[in-house]
């Protein structure tokens, strides 16, 4: 561990900051700076370049062997899931998604996309940015839209999450329901507008669920008023064909891998890229929790970083993780689609679609913060040069969630959050995990000084 003089949260308020001695990565996809320098001041970068940049008034933070580069961007992650094995009622309490919070910074991400959907999200929002809760940034929809009684409407209700989740979803079958959708969530402070476009559903096998699709009138009109309230919009697809009608209606963003079919994918793709539209892979959701045999993931190093209640709960007698792999059929199935989606995903890179990185955490078994390494890794096995998989992590993940102006990228005027890492990432994409520092918003964090919450063990009823 590196020894620092810094204390947790210390913003050094009117004092200018220089990172100097490392390794930049800027999130561009260019060759990386040696021996660089950043200069923060108040919540910006004022500068980056050779130590010279460094003006001599600067507080100086030595960090020779270590590589700096934007904080992460988690595109797409449901804090309202535990990411546990719903087999512990502490994962559902207020502080377990205080710790899921915490464990982003530790893996230094400073920026999450929450795709749906979420009860309290404008407040935690409100939360994060007061500083009132330790956390990284909090974009998100809040809402799903989907076709009457389709994904994840089923799911959901077979989980019983019906009476609780429900009100957070549309479920609309005529233009005017459709219209007055983004009505009713645009005047909720959303960041964008999430639509479910799919003929199968997660938690089942391919072949046993033929969802009904939101019908093209509808999906036109869901396109166009978001895009009238300047509201990107987000789908959830599994086929080449669906994803051709969300593009061809004028969607944003493809938010899982086409993971169905290779046929007609190579099409899709070049129509994706034509349009400039963005596609998020989640590859590690499709291998049905890597966390449920922890030991071959999770190094002592790493286990530190993951609240262990949520841990345990993964691999508990009572895990639906482990449950969910009884299911006939069904862990075939996801081994097929994670094989069609890593073989697409090598489509879209060839093709030039624009990838950003997201975990798909909240989902049981897809910790928070955790999975970004697993999803990294993912993508690299699927052909991605380390390089790509970091732009599509930092830049590329701004951009997909419009804050490419502001965020993504270590560049002068933007803001400073950045993560600083123990060795080369672009050697071994594994030195991710070892997060010496986090710095967001201008502030530096130390990811070892935060601690998890403890939340009692429940005494039987009315807990
Ligand atoms: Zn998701």
């Amino acid at each position: 561990m590196l020894l620092l003089p810094v204390c947790f949260g210390h913003s050094w308020a009117g004092e200018i900051l220089a990172l100097t001695g490392a390794r930049i990565i800027d999130g561009n996809g260019g060759a990386p700076l040696e021996d660089g320098a950043i200069v923060i001041q108040g919540s910006e970068i004022s500068a980056i370049g050779p130590a010279s940049v460094v003006p001599a008034n600067a507080r100086v933070l030595d960090l020779a062997d270590m590589t700096l580069l934007p904080g992460l961007i988690d595109a797409h992650i449901h804090i309202g899931g535990s990411g546990g094995g719903s087999a512990d009622p502490r994962e559902f309490t207020p502080t377990a998604v205080e710790n899921s919070l915490l464990s982003y910074l530790k893996f230094g991400v400073t920026t999450i996309y929450d795709m749906a959907a979420h009860p309290s999200l404008n407040s935690m929002k409100t939360v994060l940015e007061t500083g009132e809760l330790m956390g990284p940034r909090l974009y998100g929809n809040g809402f799903g839209i989907t076709a009457p009684g389709s994904h994840p409407i089923r799911l959901i209700t077979e989980l019983g999450l019906l009476e609780y989740l429900g009100p957070f979803y549309f479920q609309v079958d005529n233009v005017a329901d459709a219209r007055e959708a983004i009505r009713s969530i645009s005047a909720q402070q959303v960041d964008g507008i999430k639509l479910f476009h799919s003929r199968v559903e997660a938690g089942t096998t391919r072949f046993d669920a033929d969802m009904e699709k939101l019908k093209p009138d509808i999906l036109h009109t869901l396109i166009e008023e978001a895009h009238t309230r300047s509201l990107k919009v987000y789908a959830h697809t599994s086929f080449p064909s669906e994803v051709r009608e969300f593009v061809e209606a004028g969607g944003d963003v493809v938010v899982h891998s086409v993971h169905m079919a290779e046929t007609g994918a190579n099409e899709v793709f070049e129509l994706m890229a034509e349009r400039d539209v963005a596609y998020i892979p989640t590859l590690a959701v499709f291998e049905g929790g890597y966390t449920s045999k922890p030991d071959s993931f999770f190094s002592p190093q790493l286990h530190d970083k993951v609240w262990d209640v949520l841990l345990a709960s993964i691999t508990a007698p009572d895990s639906v993780v482990l449950a969910s792999r009884e299911v006939p059929g069904l862990l075939n199935d996801r081994e097929r689609s994670l094989e069609i989606a890593m073989a697409n995903l090598g489509r879209a890179l060839q093709t030039g679609v624009r990838i950003a990185m997201g975990s798909d955490a909240g989902n049981a078994g897809m910790l928070h913060g955790a999975t970004v390494l697993r999803e990294i890794q993912l993508m690299y096995e699927a052909g991605m040069t380390p390089m790509q998989v970091i732009v599509a992590a930092t830049r590329n993940g701004a951009e997909v969630i419009g804050r490419g102006e502001e965020l993504g990228t270590l560049e002068a005027g933007k803001l400073a959050d950045i993560m600083v890492v123990n060795g080369d990432p672009l050697q071994d994409l594994s030195v991710l995990g070892n997060v010496e520092l986090v710095v967001k918003n201008g502030k530096i964090i130390n990811p070892g000084e935060l601690e998890f919450k403890e939340v009692p063990q429940p005494t039987g009823d009315g807990f």
